[in-house]
C-alpha cells in the first residue's frame, strides 16, 4: 500500500484537492471565459463515479480538504449524489465554489447532503453591472441564493469578488457593508491571466490587494488574522465584526511557498499548479484496464514530483496560461 501522504520535492504537503465537476456554466464572467465558449464532449468528461473514486483515493493519501468547483458545479446533473458520496469520506473540510444562481432551490439539499461550506462569487451589487460582468447572470437570483444558504444552516459562507479597475472597484465599500450585514466572509481576488480574453485589458484592469485594502481602510481598521486558513487567502478582521476579509493576491503576494493544493480538471487532468501546465492524465489511469486503487494512488504520488516551486504571473495582462478558469477549476 502506498504511503498515506503526498509530499512534493520542496517539502510541501498536499492535503487539499479542488475537483472540477464540469466545465459548463450558466454565467460567462468576462474574466473567466470568452463569450462564445465551446464545451467538452461528454465522453471526455469524468463520470460522477470516476470523480468519487478519485476523491476517495486522494483521501486515502491524506487529503483532508476537498472543494468541488468548475465551471458551475450546480449545473452538473446529479451533483447531489456526488456531494452525498464525498460527504461520507470523513473530510475535515468539504466545500463548494458556486456562482449562487441555483442556490435558491439547492442550498438546503446541499446542506443535508453533507457539504460543509460554500464560496459564492459576487462581483457587483448593481444588477446592471452584475449582468455586464457575468454576461448572463441575474443578481437577484444570487442574492436569494445567499439568503437560502444562510437559511439552510450553512455557517462557513464566503463571498468571492474579482476586482477590476473601472468596473467594480468603486463597489468595494458597499460589498464590505453587505458582507457585514449578512454576516458572511468576503475575499477580494486579483484577476489572473488564465485564458485569452478580448473583452478587457487585464493589465489595465488589475486592482492589487494593497489598493483594495487602502479603500477599505478609509472606513474600517483591518487587523491581520494570525491563523492560517489553509488556502491562498490572507485574512483580516475589523474590530467591530466577526466577518473576515480575505485577499487572494497571485500578483502582489505570491502564495506558492505554502501551497498545499492540487486541482483535477473535469477531464481528469491532475494540475499541480494553477499558473503552470505541469499535469498528469488521471483519466487514462482511471480508464485503463485493470485499474486498481493502488495503481491510481501510485500515479498521484508520482505526480507530486512535477509540482513546480512557484508560478510567475506577470501583471501586464499577458496570457501565460491558455486554459480558462472554467477548465482549471477555480
Ligand atoms: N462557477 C463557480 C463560481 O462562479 O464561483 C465556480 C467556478 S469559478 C471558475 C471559481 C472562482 O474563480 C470564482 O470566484 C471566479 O470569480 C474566479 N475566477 C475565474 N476566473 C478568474 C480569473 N481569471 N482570475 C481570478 N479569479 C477568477
Amino acid at each position: 500500500m502506498p504511503q498515506a501522504k503526498l509530499t512534493d520535492r520542496f517539502g510541501r504537503t498536499v492535503n487539499y484537492v479542488r475537483l472540477s465537476v464540469t466545465d459548463r456554466c450558466d454565467f460567462r464572467c468576462v474574466y473567466c471565459m470568452a463569450e462564445d465558449m465551446t464545451f467538452l464532449p461528454r465522453q471526455q468528461v469524468l463520470t460522477l463515479e470516476e470523480i468519487a473514486r478519485l476523491a476517495r483515493n486522494f483521501v486515502a493519501l491524506g487529503t483532508e480538504k476537498i472543494r468541488l468547483t468548475g465551471g458551475e458545479p450546480l449545473v452538473r446533473k446529479d451533483i447531489l449524489e456526488l456531494v452525498r458520496e464525498v460527504g461520507t469520506y470523513g473530510l475535515r473540510d468539504f466545500a463548494m465554489t458556486t456562482n449562487g444562481s441555483q442556490l435558491p432551490t439547492m442550498a438546503e439539499k446541499l446542506h443535508q447532503a453533507g457539504l460543509h461550506r460554500l464560496n459564492i462569487s459576487l462581483d457587483s451589487l448593481d444588477s446592471e453591472k452584475f449582468r455586464s460582468i457575468t454576461r448572463t447572470g441575474n443578481l437577484q437570483q444570487v442574492l436569494d441564493g445567499i439568503d437560502a444558504a444562510r437559511d439552510a444552516g450553512f455557517r462557513g459562507i464566503k463571498l468571492n469578488t474579482v476586482v477590476m479597475k473601472g468596473r467594480n472597484d468603486e463597489e468595494i465599500p458597499e460589498l464590505i457593508e453587505f458582507a457585514r450585514r449578512k454576516q458572511v466572509d468576503i475575499s477580494f481576488i486579483e484577476e489572473m491571466p488564465l485564458g485569452e480574453i478580448s473583452e478587457h485589458d487585464r493589465g489595465l484592469a488589475l486592482c492589487t490587494s494593497e489598493e483594495v485594502r487602502d479603500i477599505i481602510r478609509q472606513r474600517h481598521e483591518l487587523i491581520p488574522v494570525a491563523k492560517d486558513s489553509g488556502g491562498p487567502a490572507r485574512y483580516y478582521q475589523m474590530p467591530d465584526s466577526d466577518v473576515r476579509v480575505g485577499f487572494i493576491s497571485p500578483h502582489s503576494h505570491n502564495f506558492c511557498s505554502t501551497c498545499n493544493r492540487v486541482r483535477v480538471t473535469v477531464e481528469g487532468r491532475l494540475l499541480l499548479c494553477l499558473g503552470n501546465e505541469h499535469s498528469v492524465d488521471l483519466r487514462r489511469v482511471l480508464r485503463g484496464n485493470p485499474v486498481t486503487d493502488d495503481k491510481l494512488q501510485q500515479a498521484i504520488i508520482d505526480a507530486m514530483d512535477l509540482k513546480p516551486e512557484r508560478h510567475h504571473f506577470s501583471s501586464n495582462g499577458e496570457v501565460q496560461i491558455l486554459r480558462f478558469m472554467n477548465m482549471t477549476g477555480g
